[in-house]
């Protein structure tokens, strides 16, 4: 197979997500609201997109190529995403190995790993984004345990037990006693932002927000006291990081592109209605201080910018284009187009396909130089996999 076609992905509605922004780039009517949480754009079983082969005519992405090892998604965060860790390769083989010999099915609820792959994960932002990633660095740390009232029980736990203890403590700490610390916390914070409070790089204004939806039946979620513990961090509109195995993370709010290897091994850690087993993430959480990493990209000779990331599973580019603008390229494994701004013209000098709202995405096989050009002001990212 060689050539472009439209790609139609799949919609996720899951309950978090956003009702406008998802909808408009596939130009989809949204009149009941109903959340549309994310775009699946690969070969997940859960998901899978089709090809436009021409004549209305829809065939299954898996009709044509057997593996992809990627999955591509844009997503619209309105409420946070729960607190997760992905395992390490190596991790995942001997986790998933093992579940398979306990004779855990694979759709058990109890089931924890679903493959024997690992997740790394790399997002680009599309709007203002705030997330969740690694723990704050010792002094950052101190400083909002000391300047937190409410938490200042924890530096001794700190200073005595470093990270590990620290977190460990929280996350094996007795529900009440949870409580009895975080309630007043609340309180507090309920008090502040129902005055004022949009400032989104303020631990409090997101404690506020989870305190709202994921304490059931008087029940505080401790995942709440990771919003204090990890960085807080906001990514412009194209800035992007990476999520390497056990690097504990979490999306707050804002549009992205998210491309990831194809697993479904996740291990929450709060913010969820999800089964959390505390003893599997303990072991692969990685529990020591992260300074982020911004990718902002590097554009090569041919003004693509590419996000660099140790894996490859994935590459991520993006296409800046003014009207007018012809960039080229050479696909070098199945390849997944998206346009995120604008409207191009994607041709291979055989077949031409035209990306604008409502059709947003194609699928380019190898073969032949591929010919970008913008009718407009346009953006158009490039996900591929590296040999
Ligand atoms: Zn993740």
């Amino acid at each position: 197979m060689a050539g472009i076609y439209p790609l139609k992905g799949v919609v996720k509605h899951y309950d978090w997500g956003g009702t406008s922004f998802i909808p408009s780039l596939l130009k989809q009517v949204n009149d009941t609201k109903m959340p549309y949480a994310e775009y699946w754009m690969g070969i997940h079983p859960l998901g899978e997109a089709g090809v436009d082969t021409g004549g209305n005519l829809t065939t299954p992405l898996t009709a044509i190529i057997k593996d992809l090892p990627y999955l591509f998604k844009v997503l619209d965060v309105k409420d946070m995403l729960s607190i997760q860790v992905h395992p390490s390769k190596a991790a995942a083989e001997i986790e998933f190995a093992r579940e398979n010999e306990a004779g855990i099915p694979l759709d058990s609820p109890y089931r924890l790993y679903k493959d024997e792959n690992h997740k790394p994960e790399l997002m680009v932002a599309l709007s203002d984004f705030w997330l969740l990633h690694g723990f704050k660095p010792m002094e950052q740390l101190v400083d909002i345990l000391s300047n937190t009232v409410e938490l200042n029980e924890l530096l001794p736990v700190l200073k005595e037990s470093g990270y590990p203890g620290l977190y460990k403590h929280i996350m094996e700490m007795p529900q009440q006693e949870v409580n009895k610390i975080l309630q007043p916390l609340i309180d507090k914070l309920y008090d502040e932002y129902k005055k004022e409070g949009s400032d989104k790089m303020n631990e409090g204004y997101w404690v506020s927000k989870a305190a709202a939806s994921f304490c059931k039946d008087g029940n505080i979620d401790r995942g709440i006291f990771s919003i204090y513990l990890f960085n807080l961090i906001h990514l412009k509109k194209g800035e992007g990081l990476f999520q390497s195995a056990g690097v504990p993370h979490a999306y707050l709010q804002g549009h992205n592109v998210e491309i990831m290897a194809n697993s479904d091994n996740v291990l929450r850690g709060g913010l969820t209605t999800k089964v959390i087993d505390i003893n599997e993430l303990m072991k692969h959480i990685k529990c020591e201080p992260t300074i982020p990493e911004i990718i902002t990209g590097e554009v090569n000779e041919e003004g693509e910018k590419i996000y660099k990331t140790p894996v490859k599973d994935f590459q991520l580019s993006v296409f800046e284009l003014q009207k007018g603008d012809v960039v080229s390229f050479d696909p070098v494994a199945t390849e997944i187009l998206l346009l995120t701004e604008g409207v191009v013209e994607v041709d291979d000098e055989d077949t031409v396909v035209k990306l604008e709202d409502g059709n947003p995405s194609a699928v380019v096989f190898p073969g032949a130089s591929v010919f970008i050009a913008a009718a407009a002001k346009s953006v158009v990212f490039r996900a591929t996999s590296i040999k």
